[in-house]
């Protein structure tokens, strides 16, 4: 199985490339940021509890989002792989998806990193927000959103590179060259893991 982690800040286009990664590479998108909306149009228990803090800027507590990734995760196992996009977000998840996926014997791969200088995000989210319709894409939420992407998540950055897992791509390029870039990196490892026929 093909297993990678798109990681980045909001708005730095995880959204944008997952879709072209999906469409080339046909793996599952597991968007836990995309679950929850869908909850919260459909106006289900789930959605209106995770409201309060998407609406607010602040992440839905680990144990929710750990338990809607693994029930979404678990009807597509049969999957080529996934590409896991505003997932993990804490070190809780990313500790908690390594052992759902090494149980199961499908590890994280590769964590893809879209890198987006901070003014440039905000500039985005901002232009987004007029028309994305998204109750979270105003100033000051932006703003949180980006806060909490420093606090609880950059440490993820951390704890990938240890797994020598950690790929960072320049996201400020045009979203024809990032994705270029990053077909590159998962190629790579493709090549990297192919077994090399003993010759005797
Ligand atoms: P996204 O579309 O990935 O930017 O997610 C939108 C919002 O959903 C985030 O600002 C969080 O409030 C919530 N959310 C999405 N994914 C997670 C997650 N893995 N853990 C906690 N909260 C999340």
């Amino acid at each position: 199985m093909l297993n990678i982690i798109i990681f980045g800040p909001p708005g730095s286009g995880k959204g944008t490339q997952s879709a072209r990664i999906v469409e080339k590479y046909k793996l599952k998108h597991l968007s836990t940021g995309d679950l929850f909306r869908e909850e919260m149009e459909n106006n289900t228990p789930l959605g209106r509890e995770v409201r309060k803090y998407i609406d607010t800027g602040h992440l839905v507590p680990d144990e929710i989002a750990l338990r809607e990734l693994y029930n979404r995760a678990s009807k597509h196992m049969d999957s080529p792989g996934f590409i896991f996009d505003g997932f993990p977000r804490t070190i809780v998840q990313a500790e908690a998806l390594d052992s759902m996926l090494e149980e199961r014997g499908i590890p994280i791969c590769l964590v893809i990193s879209v890198e987006v200088a901070e003014e440039e995000l905000f500039k985005r989210i901002m232009g987004r927000g007029e028309d994305s319709g998204r109750s979270d894409d105003n100033e000051k939420i932006v703003r949180r959103r980006l806060q909490v992407y420093k606090e609880q998540t950059m440490p993820l950055i951390s704890y990938y590179k240890e797994q020598g897992k950690f790929v960072a791509i320049n996201g400020m390029a045009p979203v024809d060259q990032v994705f270029a870039k990053i077909c590159h990196a998962i190629d790579t490892y493709r090549e990297s893991q192919k077994v090399i026929p003993v010759v005797e």
